[in-house]
């Protein structure tokens, strides 16, 4: 038998060397800012929490999220992989599925499958393979942390509150995903060590993308996040770095959690 990889994975990151850089993406490809529908999806039975096998429903969350307009194979094949009824409290392990968000606690919630996936493709935005570094903010439970560690070589999460920090390193434990780096800290001001990263995103919106972000982010790279835009909503602005400059993309609108500074 093989050996296990060592255990407990490496799930904190204070000081100390980091994995080596790796290319970002170059493509220059651009998404259409066609808006995503979506529609109401009925609660399925899940038997998850007794150990029963959850992988029909989420294979029926994946076929739906294709239908919604998710192409993107690697992003559908990590929506299937990672168990989303295993980052919510037991008693709303039934609606895990759905597509809707869910209460965490201290206030936040877990974006919609819908939304996660559509944000990662469009961070993934004509790479072929995996993306290189991300840097997530906005940790929250841990789940579109565990999401990006499929599509990414390396996944650097920060989280401003430190009880879903705590609670996202034992979410994510049990998965052992050691290129997933859990980090407690104020987002807004990224995390310089990793820095330069293939792709940025945000789980919460700000009034504007913090330059820290952009200072950041690798040439070539893409950052994608919640941002209240001109017309006084929030919406999904996407930020594409080039040597030229930045592209940037006002998209739907969503409805994020707030962008907050300092910790909690
Ligand atoms: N991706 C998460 C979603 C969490 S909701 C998941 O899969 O569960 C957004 C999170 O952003 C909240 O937990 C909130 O505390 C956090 N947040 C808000 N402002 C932040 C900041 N400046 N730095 C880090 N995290 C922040």
């Amino acid at each position: 038998m093989k050996p296990r990889p060592s255990f407990p994975v490496k799930l904190s990151v204070k000081d100390g060397a980091l994995a080596p850089a790796v290319r970002p993406a170059t493509s220059q490809s651009v998404a259409r800012a066609d808006v995503l529908k979506s529609p109401k999806v009925r609660a399925m039975p899940v038997s998850m929490g007794l150990g029963l096998d959850s992988s029909a429903v989420r294979a029926q969350m994946v076929a739906k999220l294709a239908a919604q307009g998710v192409q993107d194979e690697l992003v559908l094949k990590a929506m299937g992989l990672v168990h989303r009824h295993r980052f919510v409290e037991t008693a709303l392990a039934g609606q895990a599925y759905e597509d809707t968000s869910l209460p965490i606690g201290f206030e936040q919630t877990i974006s919609k499958p819908n939304v996660v996936a559509r944000m990662i493709e469009l961070l993934r935005q004509g790479v072929q393979g995996k993306l290189g570094r991300i840097l997530e903010i906005g940790t929250g439970c841990g789940y579109q942390a565990a999401v990006l560690s499929h599509v990414a070589t390396e996944v650097y999460s920060m989280e401003r509150v430190r009880g879903l920090h705590e609670k996202a390193k034992k979410n994510l434990l049990p998965f052992r995903l050691p290129n997933v780096h859990l980090i407690l800290g104020d987002g807004m001001r990224g995390f310089e060590k990793g820095a330069p990263y293939a792709g940025i995103i945000s789980a919460a919106g700000g009034d504007e993308v913090p330059v820290a972000w952009l200072d950041q982010l690798a040439e070539g790279g893409r950052l994608v996040a919640p941002t209240v835009t001109s017309a006084g909503h929030q919406a999904l602005v996407v930020i594409h770095k080039t040597n030229q400059g930045f592209d940037r993309q006002v998209l739907e609108p969503v409805h994020f959690v707030p962008l907050k500074s300092g910790l909690a």
